[in-house]
């Protein structure tokens, strides 16, 4: 905590929020850069990596990793040039005023020249009748986290992406089946992991199908779906339902504040800076292109050193506080990067 390490100055150089790789990398390069930052880890410690059974594409590990061991090295390496972390949830962040007000859910409130954002995205949600009534009883979002439950059970995956096909995989290794289920015909997913699936012998495909509702008696015991060609509806026998449709941005703290695109995400510019100067953003907050550790990572290096040169120009500026830099005559206008949906993959017939 801390409190327990060196104490805070009034007015923080900059504060990183989440605690994914890519705020481990802005903490990491703001660190080095002397900017003597403090990352407030957000509820959901380590972001999505942190739910990933195995990364085997992020550059420098050959042999992969768990996304627990690679977001504890990012920590250790960030911690190692002096980044100060808080195990608290922000609230509350004031954008309006300068320097910038963020307050957490442990009652502290701090003062900030610049904010670098990183609270990155969560699950999305069936929202089927029996999927709320069921979470933590045969329904998860977690394969890494609730996989052992399910040995030598039968499976029912929801999904057609990279996640659904991967921690289905994954899957395999404690259930005896595991059924993706899939509204289209085609997969997402890319064509290495495709192939994997494709060979493997507990995996099943149940295509142009979605769910309808989740049923149970306490637990999961079945998920009723419906044929989106022929309409016919089915009820397939499972003792657990792991839901991968894709993700929601995490944007409570920003409606009404910063700039948002229809989907939700921050809008930034090339430099990872939002609409108001200081407050940069980097990760999948600001990315519904990419959304790759690898991207997420370079994103948080980009957004600290900008943040580094956005306070060397406060200071340039003669800056002692209570002047909103917005009105600074040196700051070069914000000119968001238009992003379009994912890009649609190689798409492959059942
Ligand atoms: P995604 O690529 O957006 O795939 C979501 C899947 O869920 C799609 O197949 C989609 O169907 C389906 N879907 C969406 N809404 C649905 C609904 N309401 N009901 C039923 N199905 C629904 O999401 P993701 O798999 O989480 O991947 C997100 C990003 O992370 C991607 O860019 C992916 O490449 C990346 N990722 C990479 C790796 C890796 O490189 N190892 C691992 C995991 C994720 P449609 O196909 O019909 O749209």
């Amino acid at each position: 905590m801390a409190d327990e390490k060196s104490p805070r100055p009034a007015v923080e150089e900059t504060i990183i929020i989440g605690s994914g790789p890519a705020g481990w990398t802005a903490g990491l390069y703001s660190a080095r850069a002397n900017l003597n930052p403090l990352l407030i880890t957000g509820n959901d410690y380590g972001g999505q990596v942190s739910i990933t059974y195995e990364v085997e594409n992020y550059p420098g590990f050959p042999e992969a990793l768990s996304g627990p061991e690679l977001v504890e090295k990012m920590k250790e390496q960030a911690e190692k040039f002096g980044l100060t972390v808080e195990y608290d949830h922000v609230s509350e962040i004031v954008t309006d005023q300068h320097p910038f007000v963020v307050r957490t859910a442990m009652g502290k409130e701090y003062k900030a020249k610049s904010l670098i954002l990183c609270t990155g995205a969560r699950p999305r949600y069936l929202q089927v009748p029996g999927e709320k009534e069921f979470t933590g009883k045969g329904v998860s979002y977690c394969a890494t986290c609730d996989g052992f439950f399910f040995r030598g059970k039968e499976l029912v995956v929801v999904g057609g992406g990279d996640s659904a096909v991967e921690e289905a995989l994954f899957l395999t290794k404690f259930a005896t089946k595991v059924r993706v289920i899939h509204r289209r015909d085609e997969l997402r997913a890319s064509k290495i992991v495709r192939d994997r699936a494709f060979t493997n012998e507990k995996m099943e495909f149940v295509w142009n199908t979605v769910v309808t509702s989740i049923n149970g008696n306490g637990s999961v015991s079945s998920v009723s779906t419906k044929n989106t060609i022929t309409g016919e509806t089915s009820e397939i026998k499972t003792d657990g339902v792991f839901v991968y449709i894709g993700h929601l941005p995490n944007n409570d703290l920003y409606h009404g504040k910063l700039h948002l695109d229809e989907d939700g995400h921050l809008i930034t510019d090339k430099k990872m800076r939002t609409n108001v100067p200081g407050i940069f953003a980097a990760g999948e907050i600001q990315d519904k292109v990419f959304k790759q550790v690898a991207t997420s990572v370079g994103q948080g290096c980009s957004a600290a050193m900008q943040t580094e040169k956005f306070l060397a120009e406060l200071e340039s500026e003669g800056y002692h506080g209570g002047v909103d830099p917005r009105e600074f005559p040196s700051y070069a206008p914000f000119v968001p990067v238009a992003q379009t949906a994912a890009p649609e993959r190689e798409l492959i017939p059942a």
